[in-house]
């Protein structure tokens, strides 16, 4: 008879010890807890355990996205930057808000259709506001 409550014993200690694996804690460690105090007890702390845990997990991820949200870039309206650059025909500068290198843009001095170039210069359009 005692031989079997230690058999069932152990094998509530893995039952209990394989759902701490489950919620992501140490499978060694709940089989210990339970082995030592009791199954009952070894699960009890298990979900306690595990609350804190997930909590915390949620936290992460929710600040991975406030990071990621960060990286995105602002809408073309919100942008203040521009590129400067100068019109291969006439001379004069032109500056492009939402064009990107290598799309054509329109001078607005000569009507000359040129491509942004690559060297074109990172400017604020804040300072070039009409
Ligand atoms: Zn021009």
């Amino acid at each position: 008879m005692f031989g079997l409550i230690i058999v069932l014993w152990i094998i509530f200690c893995f039952v209990v010890a394989s759902t701490w694996e489950k919620k992501g804690l140490s499978f060694g460690k709940g089989f210990v807890i339970s082995l030592f105090f009791s199954p009952l007890v070894g699960l009890l702390m298990g979900i306690f355990e595990a609350m804190p845990a997930r909590e915390k997990n949620q936290k992460e991820t929710e600040e991975k996205n406030e990071k990621s949200s960060e990286k995105t870039e602002l809408p073309p309206d919100k942008q203040r930057i521009g590129l400067k650059f100068n019109c291969p025909k006439c001379g004069k500068p032109i500056i492009v808000k939402f064009l990107k290198v290598g799309e054509i843009a329109k001078c607005h001095n000569c009507g000359a259709e040129v491509s942004v170039p690559t060297d074109a210069e990172k400017v604020n359009l804040e300072e070039f506001r009409e």
